[in-house]
């Protein structure tokens, strides 16, 4: 199949990637697997570290004790890339580096080990001019670099000199040297998350860094396993160029760009940007009203991070009563904190709660989502699993319908989640059929 993408420049971006032909919306427009990838420290035990499948046991490498896997099987497979990290992290224990210290390490070891730069070499030049913006970095940021920069070498030792010293000095500077390797890593490496938008690891995908930000993107990444599939969630004519959305869109103008600016280095100048237009609906409601729900979000969000689950619903639903006439659903910050009271809800068990604020946040989702979006596709499905155990069964399949007209386009017809939602649409109709014959 030719490739439906291509390289060019895009005005005042540098480079880009394009269409290189008409894509329909929901189609793929690219899949690859990562060139390096790992589980994320924070969730380390409960994903296995070869496939990436949650699993509520795993097996344990006896020697590192970090990597787990499903079975002998992943465990195998995972070997010949884990060999040389296992010894790394033996001599660092108790000590585990960071998610972008073990990715880097992950890459020079693909690099040297798999003689991936004889194999192909022009992948190795998309690494090398990969940006690193050093130039507009801040100095505190340039010295959390060189921190990671000094754990990477001592996170090396182990395994240096490398067996394959020639190769090793076959890679350009900028990938041979920690700092401008880790500088590299952290701008272009992209989150792995599960069906759930849960981050689980962090990948290498060179091909695709090149894509540009937009805040009202026409692609979306989405994962199965470690493999990155880019889809298009627009009619996408040949020529015009690809985007995604580097961070969450939901926000404030104003916060995607400090955002965009802080982590990328770059003033995002989108169209969306430059109108704002769903800034004003964002802030609708009386002002002295919503900066209480504004200024109550970092207090929320701890209680949150803590899983102090009974103290963050009765924050939440203490400031939703308070507010109720005076803010609209629509508020950014009104939204957000419904939100929380749903996570909260779920995790205490009270699901009447949980599915009466999810459903207040689904017309709202719908405005801000105008198309296809992975975040909306799981919302719907979320509260949809809600109606269905408390037997709203109507209400359940209209809401799985819906989150199936998203998912089957941003996730594809054949991804996991897309046939879980046939199924559960299915027990749905079987259900309401055995209701209407029961009640006969
Ligand atoms: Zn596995
Ligand atoms: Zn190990
Ligand atoms: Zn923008």
């Amino acid at each position: 199949m030719p490739p439906k993408l291509e390289r060019f420049v895009s005005p005042g971006k540098g480079n880009g990637l394009r269409a290189a032909v008409r894509v329909k919306r929901g189609e793929l427009v690219y899949c690859a697997p990562p060139l390096a990838c790992c589980v994320s420290n924070k969730v380390s035990r409960d994903v296995c570290h070869h496939c990436f499948s949650r699993r509520e046991t795993l097996l344990r490498c006896s020697q590192c004790k970090m990597a787990r896997y499903c079975n002998i099987t992943c465990q195998k497979q995972a070997w010949s890339g884990h060999k040389r990290e296992c010894k790394c992290l033996q001599s660092l224990l108790p000590r585990i580096p960071t998610d972008s210290v073990r990715l880097a390490a992950r890459l020079l070891f693909a690099l040297v080990c798999f003689s991936l730069l004889m194999k192909d070499p022009k992948m190795l030049y998309t690494l090398e001019e990969h940006e690193s913006h050093l130039s507009s970095m801040s100095e505190h940021k340039k010295q959390g670099m060189a921190q990671l920069a000094s754990m990477l070498e001592l996170y090396l030792q182990q395994e240096v000199p490398y067996p394959a010293q020639e190769v090793m000095s076959a890679l350009p500077p900028s990938l041979r040297e920690p700092f401008s390797l880790i500088a590299k890593m952290t701008c272009n490496c992209f989150t792995i998350s599960d069906g759930e938008l849960q981050e689980i690891g962090v990948g290498l995908y060179p091909s695709l860094s090149l894509l540009n930000h937009d805040c009202r993107p026409n692609c979306v990444m989405v994962f199965v396993g470690t493999k990155l599939q880019l889809r298009a969630v627009r009619d996408i004519n040949p020529e015009e160029e690809l985007t995604i959305s580097y961070i969450e869109t939901l926000s404030l103008t104003e916060d995607r760009q400090r955002q965009l600016e802080d982590q990328y280095h770059f003033t995002c100048r989108c169209q969306h940007c430059d109108s704002q237009d769903k800034d004003r609906l964002m802030l609708s409601g009386h002002e002295s009203t919503w900066r209480l729900l504004k200024e109550a979000l970092p207090r929320l969000e701890g209680l949150k991070t803590e899983s102090d689950w009974q103290a963050l619903l009765e924050g939440c639903s203490h400031l939703l009563s308070t507010v109720v006439g005076d803010v609209p659903d629509e508020n950014l910050y009104k939204l957000r904190i419904t939100d929380m009271a749903v996570d909260a809800s779920i995790h205490l068990g009270h699901w009447e709660e949980a599915v009466g604020y999810g459903e207040k946040t689904l017309p709202v989702y719908r405005q801000y989502y105008p198309d296809p979006h992975p975040v909306h596709g799981v919302q719907l499905m979320r509260v949809g699993k809600l109606q269905h155990y408390l037997e709203h069964i109507e209400d359940a399949l209209d809401t799985f319908k819906q989150a199936y007209q998203i998912i089957k386009l941003t996730h594809g017809d054949d991804h996991p989640m897309t046939s879980d939602l046939r199924i559960k649409m299915e027990e749905c109709r079987s259900e309401m059929v055995q209701q209407s014959s029961s009640s006969h």
